[in-house]
């Protein structure tokens, strides 16, 4: 199609007219005055001339700018060619004709969370933003409607505590933006290469074993880039997660920026109080978890550091060769036994107006005790008298007529809040003890359960082939099949089994840290997976090893079914 004619505005609908305004009047997050004025007032940059060549950042090294275009990737030359915001034309035109981007544009639409999904089936998804998974029930009341008046009827959870629909046709893409921003919500920047959904410990506020509450962290995170421009400049996807020490993982270890609160009690240089951890690098698809880089922050200071970070990976991170334009390579590039580390953090020290301190891990409390459990059932609040109940969602399919009993769940036996989890799935806080009862009936009404199963509860798989090019199988059916599998087989094991299934390498349900890992591959034609045991995260942080390399999916059962058998009866004490 020729994309280049001459757009009418006079023949716009309503609602596109509409969206347009509300677009460019920028979007307005929630409580996030304190902590980002302090991150603008804490960077020496905070403008787009931070993109130009021989801006301070860039000192010595060549930056991306003095890449020849010729050298460029081909998304880096997209993005050279037309900013991907500056397509509203083109989305509308999309719009009006019903009719499905090109291989460019495509690229570009994602910058507003509009993956075309061609040609696992010609429709769009919407992935939104939802930072640190909290989510109101009006929110999820209206993505319910949203869904059926114009996707397939359904919600995603995501391994990023978040949210996608799908199956929206071309011409209905204007409305939904639309609609999704007049529910307080925003889908801008949460694919392409730009920083993904912020992910907050998902009861933070609520745990009784938490260090700090980092939900505002995570949402002023989430304010300050979604209103900074050079914010969506990255070489690729980067991914961010505030830990804050309590009973449930964020996984922060696998994540670009992990921060993880920590105690420093009396009697160190450093004053007694709550501060942050910052470990960098993680990337289990590429068989790396985030290390610990040395420093110690101030809670106030982690939005200015990730922003500073942030910039130095836009200025040098390698817009070559995709494979290698995630930060471990840049840091990777710039030096091996620490020096690469030690130079990354020199540069973003000159982005800020405050020195950054260094302090050895060990001078601080070692991390809480995770409970792999906690994020399904009922468990104790820290505000007296008030519980919270983990539902299982299983591979995070969540059908409109359940969310909108959950939402009526939350409105009256809480307060009308729900929290996502990065294990696709979800929980209602602030239930009075009085009213657990009647909440948890109202949730096996709705067809969905609080309890803690042996492998089902802690299932993640990725979209697959129903709708992702990439995909060797069905991931999310298989996933389904296999837990239910063995938790009929093995209903009663202590410690819970995560199982991670993904369509492909790029391993977006982290295929690599579940205790039983499948990837999928073809085998003589048919489906099937390569098979990986003993991964995990945080305190039993390691990385799946191969148990077999490949396997038809319909004799995968019995052989699993014997690992399961094996385990049991040789496990020692409390052995994952
Ligand atoms: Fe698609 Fe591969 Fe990601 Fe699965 S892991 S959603 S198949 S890209």
């Amino acid at each position: 199609m020729n994309t280049s004619t001459t757009i009418n505005p006079a023949e716009f609908t309503h609602e596109q007219k509409q969206y347009l305004q509300g677009f460019f009047a920028g979007i307005v997050q929630r409580g996030i005055a304190p902590f980002v004025g302090h991150a603008a007032n804490g960077l020496i940059t905070n403008d787009p001339a931070s993109r130009l060549p021989n801006h301070a950042a860039a000192d010595t090294e060549p930056t991306w700018h003095d890449t020849p275009i010729s050298d460029l990737s081909r998304e880096e030359r997209w993005k050279y060619e037309q900013d991907p915001f500056a397509i509203w034309d083109k989305i509308l035109q999309y719009s009006n004709q019903n009719q499905p981007p090109t291989d460019d544009d495509r690229f570009r639409f994602k910058y507003f969370g509009l993956f075309h999904v061609a040609p696992a089936q010609d429709s769009f998804m919407l992935r939104l933003r939802v930072p640190g998974g909290i989510l109101a029930s009006h929110q999820l009341r209206g993505l319910a409607q949203l869904a059926e008046d114009h996707g397939c009827g359904r919600a995603d959870l995501t391994t990023r505590s978040n949210l996608q629909l799908r199956e929206f046709q071309p011409r209905d893409i204007v409305r939904v933006l639309h609609r999704i921003q007049a529910l307080g919500l925003t889908s801008r920047g949460s694919g392409a290469d730009n920083i993904r959904n912020i992910t907050a410990s998902p009861i933070t506020g609520l745990d009784p074993n938490e260090l700090l509450d980092v939900a505002p962290l995570a949402e002023a995170m989430q304010a300050y880039i979604t209103n900074s421009r050079d914010m969506f400049d990255l070489p690729r996807k980067f991914n961010i997660a505030f830990d804050n020490g309590g009973a449930i993982s964020t996984v922060a270890d696998t994540n670009d920026i992990g921060f993880i609160a920590v105690r420093i009690n009396e009697g160190h240089t450093i004053p007694a109080g709550i501060y942050f951890r910052v470990l960098l690098c993680g990337i289990t698809g590429h068989r790396q978890f985030a290390t610990d880089c040395g420093l110690l922050l101030r809670p106030d200071e982690t939005v200015a550091v990730a922003a500073a970070m942030i910039r130095v990976f836009i200025q040098h991170g390698d817009r070559t060769d995709r494979k290698k334009a995630r930060l471990k390579y840049l840091i990777d590039r710039w030096g091996s036994n620490g020096s690469g580390m030690a130079r990354f953090l020199e540069e973003t020290e000159k982005l800020l107006a405050f020195p950054l301190i260094r302090v050895p891990a060990s001078e601080c409390e070692p991390r809480g005790p995770i409970n792999r459990s906690a994020h399904l059932g009922i468990h104790p609040q820290a505000q007296p008298g008030l519980h919270y109940i983990g539902i299982a969602i299983p591979v995070g399919h969540l059908p409109a007529a359940q969310m909108r009993s959950l939402a009526n769940i939350a409105d009256q036996f809480g307060t009308g809040e729900l929290r996502l989890t990065v294990w696709q799935n979800l929980i209602i806080p602030n239930i009075p003890t009085e009213h657990l009862e009647a909440a948890t009936q109202a949730i096996q009404n709705a067809g969905l359960d609080y309890k803690a199963s042996t492998v089902l509860a802690g299932t993640v798989a990725c979209t697959g082939n129903k709708g992702c090019r990439f995909a060797a199988t069905d991931t999310k059916s298989h996933a389904v099949a296999l837990a239910r599998h063995l938790d009929a087989r093995f209903p009663i094991l202590d410690q819970p089994i995560n199982l991670h299934v993904t369509g492909c390498h790029h391993s977006c349900a982290q295929h690599y840290i579940g205790d039983l890992g499948l990837m999928g591959v073809k085998v003589s034609g048919e489906e099937g997976y390569q098979v990986l045991i003993g991964g995990g995260v945080d305190n039993d942080q390691g990385l799946a090893r191969e148990l077999i390399s490949s396997i038809r999916f319909t004799d995968l059962a019995p052989k699993l079914e014997s690992l399961f058998t094996a385990y049991t009866l040789q496990r020692q004490d409390d052995e994952t």
